[in-house]
């Protein structure tokens, strides 16, 4: 879709773009296209895709031969969405999978509503599914962490976000950009590869840098379910201030004597701060505070 077209669409229609809605549409085919290069899709393929805005993204997964789920908030945009690609949107995640070989439009179902509170209220088995989804900033952090944390998670997320977002994604134990946001999304997935996007590549041209990173969930069975609760709970307590001891913080929760012997198993100092823990660490400090027995256990 090119630029002049985008521009046209929305002129015809005199619709005015909602910035809160992070409404910067991709144009460059390039980039489309190494997009769904790194989401390495196959024919046949799930494809979840959020926010499709005016479409650009969508007309690449299809012709790419994926089945694609798109859910966008703004029913304007759905309306014109629905007229450009001849499908008949629903505001509810529909039962059925996309019917295959069914052509490709026939491959599209688009939902008009709150990707995330579709997210958190109707759960779904994603796992044989791929995230693709040039996100609304504003959003593209819960909606990580909430699919990330789901129970049944895709197998990939391909997402472009704020560059910022993205090295947040990559980070590693020592950097400022490491926190909950790292430790939430790479408790289950591994960062695969990401490329820039260069502002002019959108309209209207977003304030922020942007980029698209590929995450692959890693294979099950590092935690638990009950494991992975605690997890995020003890890196969220761990993180709540950054500059306080770890150790310290993590004793307002559980007990003191269990996280001393963690801590020194673990050969970590008394005043190690939670951006100096690794993947590992975490994993471990969860696994050892997780079915703690009753009379060692804290309400949280
Ligand atoms: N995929 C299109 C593209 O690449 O040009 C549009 C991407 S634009 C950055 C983000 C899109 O997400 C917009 O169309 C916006 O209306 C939509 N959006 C914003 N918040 C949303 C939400 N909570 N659920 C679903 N869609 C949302």
């Amino acid at each position: 879709m090119r630029l002049s077209e985008m521009r046209h669409l929305l002129a015809a229609r005199n619709l005015q773009l909602t910035r809160s809605l992070g409404q910067n549409f991709l144009h460059d085919a390039n980039q489309l296209r190494r997009i769904v290069d790194l989401a390495e899709i196959r024919r046949g393929e799930r494809v979840l895709e959020i926010g499709p805005g005016l479409g650009p993204l969508t007309e690449h997964l299809l012709a790419a031969g994926a089945d694609v789920l798109a859910i966008e908030k703004d029913a304007r945009l759905v309306a014109v969405l629905a007229e450009r690609l001849g499908v008949a949107p629903c505001t509810t995640l529909p039962d059925v999978a996309p019917t295959p070989a069914a052509g490709e439009l026939g491959r599209l179902r688009l939902v008009q509503a709150d990707a995330l509170r579709v997210l958190e209220d109707q759960p779904r088995d994603w796992s044989a599914w791929k995230l693709v989804a040039n996100l609304p900033y504003s959003v593209a952090s819960p909606i990580l962490v909430e699919l990330a944390s789901a129970e049944r998670a895709p197998a990939l997320l391909v997402v472009t976000l704020q560059l910022e977002v993205v090295r947040r994604l990559q980070a590693g134990p020592g950097s400022k950009d490491y926190g909950v946001l790292t430790l939430l999304v790479q408790m289950r997935y591994e960062p695969r590869g990401s490329f820039r996007i260069p502002a002019d590549c959108f309209f209207p041209a977003p304030d922020v840098e942007s980029a698209c990173i590929a995450l692959a969930r890693r294979p099950a069975g590092a935690l638990t379910a009950a494991g992975e609760r605690v997890f995020r709970q003890v890196v969220r307590r761990a993180f709540s201030e950054r500059r306080k001891k770890a150790l310290k913080l993590l004793k307002f929760d559980w007990p003191a004597p269990v996280l001393e012997v963690a801590w020194s198993d673990l050969g970590l100092k008394p005043d190690e701060r939670a951006e100096n823990l690794t993947r590992d660490h975490f994993l471990e400090l969860a696994r050892r505070l997780t079915n703690l027995p009753a009379h060692e256990r804290r309400t949280l």
